[in-house]
């Protein structure tokens, strides 16, 4: 058979995969570090870094060893046993957010539930809430993933419509808008408020300074759980090992996903304090893969990097630079640069025949990978083992992408 060419894998995936994506067109088959190989052997830059999952950089040594060392004795028990390696990250974990409890489990989504069901839970039996009746406070232009449950908190159309009937419970308020949150606690059934720190996928805005603190006091006032999604922004991505913390603030609960693995299988977990944690009895909550053995070697891994490689300290310094960079570039194109650390995004002003598309295709050709996300926005988040050098190489490759549209 001839050397399939990256048509043929685009068609292939067409013609037997459901159409719920639209990629851009490259089609890759290696990473390392911060860069990615197409089928053709072309380098590019990796500025997505897989939605923020591949913080520790592509194929981290550490991590893929810890990966093959623990495939090769043990992979999955369930929950019905106990294993060797369950409690090693459990305790690593929680000493690690500083937390008394962590519960497992694989995608973002599944710890958005299991936050939800926690602080439900929470609401009857410690708060004292009729049972039946909680109500969860979210944020309009939020994204915690794709379940029912989840896509009912969503405003997004794309999110949720044709997919009804949805969970109800739910009180949407605007993000970024303490008066309205303060309006929303006063019904006496509020038993959360889930909050991204930075709402990433909505393309990545940043509250004002202290939005996320006053929020926080405000719950704590009327005995409501302050639940944060740092399943994007956490461990190390807006330069600091969750976003919450620059603020101060500590969750009630405290959702995780994507980077804690760094990107080699899905891990998630919540983590929370015992008055909230143990509400849940056994047979009461679970999923089969969650806290797998190899999940577990591979999260303790994935973090231990973080550390070692000082990526907090790298993504905060990083993200100026870029900061500094793109707001030099003169292109009538670029609306606005926001961003903390290494979750950037630039706002394109689309031309006629000249939207964020066509900037992401012309990049892809200069040898860097972005995606545009609500039609005119582009995300610039690259793996934070980037270096100085490798960052302004890449720069340089967008700025040169921008000056084809002048
Ligand atoms: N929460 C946030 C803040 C996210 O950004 C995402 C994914 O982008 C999710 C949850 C869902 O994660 P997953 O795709 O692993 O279910």
């Amino acid at each position: 058979m001839s050397k399939m060419t990256p048509k043929d894998y685009m068609d292939r995936e067409s013609k037997y995969g459901a159409h719920n994506y639209h990629p851009l067109p490259v089609v890759l088959e290696k990473g390392k570090g911060v860069y990615l190989w197409d089928v053709e052997g072309k380098k590019y830059y990796d500025f997505l870094s897989a939605y923020s999952a591949v913080n520790q950089g592509h194929c981290h040594p550490k991590i893929v060893k810890a990966l093959t060392d623990q495939a090769q004795l043990l992979t999955l028990t369930s929950r019905a046993f106990y294993n060797n390696v369950l409690g090693e990250f459990e305790e690593y974990v929680t000493k690690y957010f500083g937390y008394d409890k962590v519960l497992p489990m694989n995608t973002g989504a599944e710890g958005d539930e299991t936050a939800l069901k926690l602080c439900r839970r929470w609401a009857y039996d410690v708060k004292g809430i009729k049972d039946g009746e909680a109500k969860i406070i979210v944020c309009e232009n939020n994204f915690h993933g794709r379940t029912i449950t989840v896509i009912s908190m969503s405003t997004d159309p794309d999110a949720y419509r044709g997919y009804g009937p949805y969970t109800p419970g739910f009180i949407k308020i605007p993000f970024n808008n303490i008066p309205a949150l303060e309006d929303a606690l006063k019904d006496k059934n509020v038993a959360g408020f889930l909050v991204e720190p930075i709402q990433g996928e909505a393309g990545v805005f940043v509250p004002d300074d202290g939005y996320l603190k006053k929020a926080y006091e405000l719950c704590k006032k009327h005995n409501v759980l302050f639940i944060a999604d740092e399943v994007q922004t956490g461990i190390a991505r807006t330069g600091k090992m969750l976003a919450c913390d620059h603020e101060g603030v500590r969750p009630d609960i405290l959702i995780l996903g994507k980077a804690i693995s760094g990107g080699v299988v899905p891990v998630s977990c919540v983590l929370a304090d015992d008055e909230i944690m143990l509400t849940i009895k056994p047979g009461e909550h679970g999923s089969t893969y969650g806290g797998n053995p190899l999940a577990c070697k591979v999260s303790i891994a994935a973090l231990e990097v973080i550390k070692n490689e000082k990526l907090v300290e790298n993504a905060a310094k990083m993200g100026e630079i870029f900061r500094g960079e793109m707001r030099g570039i003169k292109s009538d194109m670029i609306e606005l640069v926001r961003g903390k650390g290494l979750l950037n995004a630039v706002v394109i002003r689309n031309k006629p025949g000249k939207t964020a598309w066509d900037v992401c295709l012309a990049m892809a050709d200069k040898g860097v990978l972005a995606k545009p996300t609500h039609g005119n926005i582009i995300r610039f988040a690259p793996p934070l083992v980037i270096t100085e050098k490798e960052l302004l190489d890449a720069i340089s490759r967008i700025k040169e992408a921008f000056k084809l549209f002048e």
